[in-house]
This record gives C-alpha cells, sequence and structure tokens, in this order.
C-alpha cells in the first residue's frame, strides 16, 4: 500500500515534468546514477538548486565524495554507496543515469554500462519514472561521416580495445529502445562528446585534464601519435543544461550534445600553453589502438528540437577548470606553478 500512494503521487508529478525548465509547481524525486561522479556532481548542483529532491547511486569508482560534500546536511539530498550491477529499489520521478568507468584506463571488463542500465531500467519501469541514458559519441566509433549526425551508424571494432566502452554503451542504447518500444518506458538518449571543466578527474587519462595537469606541474604534454586528430571539447554546464532539457522535453533522442568546436591535439596543447604556461613543452607518445581520427557533432537536431546549443567556448572555459585543477593539485587557489 505504501509504494501505491507513492506512485499515485509520482504520477501527478511526472505531469510536471513536462513543463519547461525552471516552471516546474512541484518539486521532483531524481536518482542520478553516477552522481559523485564529474558530469554527475554539477548535474547534481542545478537540480538541487531547482528544488528538486536528489538520491545520488555511486559505487566511488572514479567519483568522489568532495564533488558532492557541499549537499551533505540537506534534507533534499542523499547519497547512497551502490553498484548499479546490483538491483536497487527506489521511489523517484526521474532517473538520470551516469553511472559509467568512463575512462579507458577504468572501463576494461566491467558490467556496468550493461547490467547497470538494464537495472536502472527495471527501476523505471516498476516505478513508472522517466529515464535518460548518458551514451556517447564513441558509439560512432572511427568515423566515416564528418560531422557525425545522430542518423549516422558508426564504425565501431567490435573486438577492440575500446570495445567493452563503444559496445558497452551501444547496448545500453539498444536496452533502452527496447524497453522505450516494448514496455512503454519513458527513455531519452544523449550522445555525449568530450567533455571537460572543474572536478574532472585528474588522473584518468583523458586528453584535457593529462595536459591540464602536466602543464600545471611543469610537465610535458603528452601528445599522442601525429596530433592532427581532432575532438570537438563541451564545456561541462554546457551539457548539464542540454541533459535537463533534454530530460523535460518531448523527444526521445537519441540527441548529440557536444560543442562543435573542433580542435587537433596540437590546437589543444596550443591552447593549454596559452592559458597556463607558454612555455610548456610538448613530447609524441605512441598513439592508442583504434583512436578515432576525427570527431565532431553535428548538433541541428539538439538546436532545433531542445532549443539547446553550447555557449562556452574552449578558451572561455579552459580557465575555468585551471583554477580547480590548481587548487586541488598545489592545495590553493594561489598560482604555485612558477
Ligand atoms: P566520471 O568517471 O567522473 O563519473 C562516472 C561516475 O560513475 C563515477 O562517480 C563513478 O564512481 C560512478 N560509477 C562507475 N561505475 C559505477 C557502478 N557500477 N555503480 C555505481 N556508480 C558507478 O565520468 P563522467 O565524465 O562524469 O561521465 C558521466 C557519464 O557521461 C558517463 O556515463 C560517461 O560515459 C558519459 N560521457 C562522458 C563524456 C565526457 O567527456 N566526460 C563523454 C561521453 C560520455
Ligand atoms: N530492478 C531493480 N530495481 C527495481 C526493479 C528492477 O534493480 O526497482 C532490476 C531487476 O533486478 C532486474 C532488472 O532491473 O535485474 C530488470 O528488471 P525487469 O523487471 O525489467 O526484468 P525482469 O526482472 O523481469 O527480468
Ligand atoms: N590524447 C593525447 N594525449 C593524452 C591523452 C590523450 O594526445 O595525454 C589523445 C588521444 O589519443 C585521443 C584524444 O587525445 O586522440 C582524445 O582522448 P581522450 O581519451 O581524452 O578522449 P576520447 O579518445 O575518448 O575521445
Amino acid at each position: 500500500p505504501t509504494r501505491r500512494i507513492l506512485l499515485e503521487g509520482l504520477g501527478s508529478m511526472n505531469v510536471g515534468g513536462k513543463v519547461p525548465l525552471g516552471l516546474k509547481s512541484k518539486s521532483q524525486r531524481i536518482v542520478v546514477t553516477g552522481g559523485a561522479g564529474f558530469v554527475g556532481s554539477h548535474l547534481v548542483d542545478r537540480l538541487i538548486a531547482r528544488g528538486d529532491s536528489v538520491i545520488v547511486i555511486d559505487n566511488f569508482f572514479t567519483g568522489r565524495k568532495e564533488n558532492l560534500a557541499h549537499h551533505f546536511g540537506n534534507p533534499k539530498f542523499e547519497l547512497i554507496r551502490h553498484d548499479v550491477v546490483e538491483p536497487i529499489l527506489l521511489e523517484v520521478d526521474q532517473i538520470y543515469h551516469l553511472a559509467c568507468p568512463a575512462s579507458p584506463v577504468h572501463y576494461k571488463f566491467n558490467p556496468t554500462n550493461v547490467v547497470g542500465t538494464l537495472n536502472m531500467l527495471g527501476l523505471a519501469k516498476r516505478v513508472g519514472a522517466r529515464f535518460l541514458l548518458t551514451s556517447t559519441s564513441e558509439v560512432y566509433g572511427d568515423p566515416l561521416q564528418h560531422p557525425q549526425a545522430e542518423t549516422y551508424w558508426g564504425n565501431v571494432n567490435p573486438i577492440g580495445v575500446r570495445s567493452c566502452y563503444d559496445e558497452g554503451k551501444r547496448t545500453a542504447e539498444t536496452l533502452s529502445m527496447d524497453y522505450h518500444r516494448g514496455l512503454g518506458i519513458e527513455v531519452r538518449i544523449a550522445r555525449i562528446f568530450n567533455t571537460y571543466g572543474p572536478r574532472m578527474c585528474i588522473d584518468d587519462g583523458r586528453v584535457v585534464s593529462n595536459f591540464v595537469a602536466q602543464a600545471l606541474r611543469k610537465e610535458p604534454l603528452t601528445v599522442y601519435g601525429d596530433g592532427k586528430q581532432t575532438r570537438s571539447f563541451q564545456y561541462v554546464s554546457d551539457l548539464v543544461e542540454g541533459l535537463m532539457r533534454l530530460m523535460e522535453g518531448n523527444h526521445v533522442g537519441p540527441f548529440n550534445l557536444g560543442n562543435p568546436g573542433e580542435f587537433t591535439m596540437l590546437e589543444l596543447a596550443q591552447v593549454v600553453q596559452d592559458t597556463i604556461d607558454p612555455n610548456a613543452k610538448i613530447e609524441f607518445r605512441p598513439n592508442t589502438e583504434d583512436d578515432p581520427h576525427k570527431r565532431k557533432p553535428d548538433i541541428s537536431k539538439a538546436k532545433e528540437l531542445l532549443g539547446w546549443e553550447p555557449t562556452v567556448s574552449l578558451r572561455k572555459g579552459l580557465p575555468l577548470m585551471v583554477t580547480d585543477f590548481r587548487q586541488r593539485i598545489f592545495g590553493d587557489s594561489k598560482d604555485n606553478s612558477n
């Protein structure tokens, strides 16, 4: 009986979930899996600021309690240490499913993308919640179409070193669409392109965090391969805005969420040099296997249907991340790097 009462209440709140951002009449109960991580913790900040009740599920694989410490003691915030590979029972309106070992160093041999996604879809089904999957531009593999639109099916090596991540997310998309089509679950799919900003894991091997930490520590910037491969870098606040618009809107997706500004790794190194240390050296290293040669989102669909586009350029966003990295690496906000 308890559950029935809760669900009736939640049903009416879901209607509230369809009004535009910021105009909600009732606060909602929202789960953010992976909420102690980089993107998740920024999303939690926005949801709490909006007045929602937020439950974070995280096993702290790559996330950190410090990312959420400012919410401890808030009655509208709960943090559960839990691995989404195990089932969990909760009563909620919306599920933002971000839990995922998101860096090549961490994601190998991990069933989170498949089993964790299945559990969160099962939860969405049981309580009638709306489910948002954070998929990735990696579903396009080493793309033969440029820029990549959502209609492109991708070029992924199913047995390569990255396939646990690529194929894991592709399977997560498939599961989400099957639960949507077969069981009527309300799902939303975001394909996120490379994102950077404060609270990024310092040593998880991604290029922006590597270059920034290296420049601050007076180490050479490690450029893999010839450095001519491209990526498009999105500031985290733009991504969070896109995720919330997608969740609240009426379109399933998938939607590309990324900044179309495209940079070679050598150009990125130049921006990092300009921002932190013009004398930072560059050191070439062998590239990793199956590294996509280029990547740039076509965001026409998100522009048209979500009214969304990024507003923070790399040169504007990078200094915000550098301030945070400086504090975490040197323990204060002063420039100790000289
Ligand atoms: P992150 O590593 O900072 O966050 C992931 C969080 O998930 C961490 O807090 C980690 O502890 C948690 N987690 C991992 N496995 C878990 C499990 N089994 N159970 C519970 N928690 C678990 O990474 P992020 O950059 O914040 O990425 C968030 C999401 O966005 C991921 O799904 C990722 O695939 C996706 N994404 C990110 C980027 C990017 O550039 N940051 C690009 C594409 C897609
Ligand atoms: N699940 C969960 N929480 C819930 C409901 C389901 O973790 O509130 C898990 C459940 O244990 C199962 C998965 O989600 O492993 C898929 O559930 P579903 O009901 O869709 O499938 P079934 O259990 O019928 O195979
Ligand atoms: N890369 C680099 N130096 C580094 C780390 C990565 O040149 O220290 C390159 C990597 O080879 C790839 C690009 O930067 O071409 C982006 O790598 P990242 O792991 O950040 O993201 P992804 O490959 O998942 O897009």
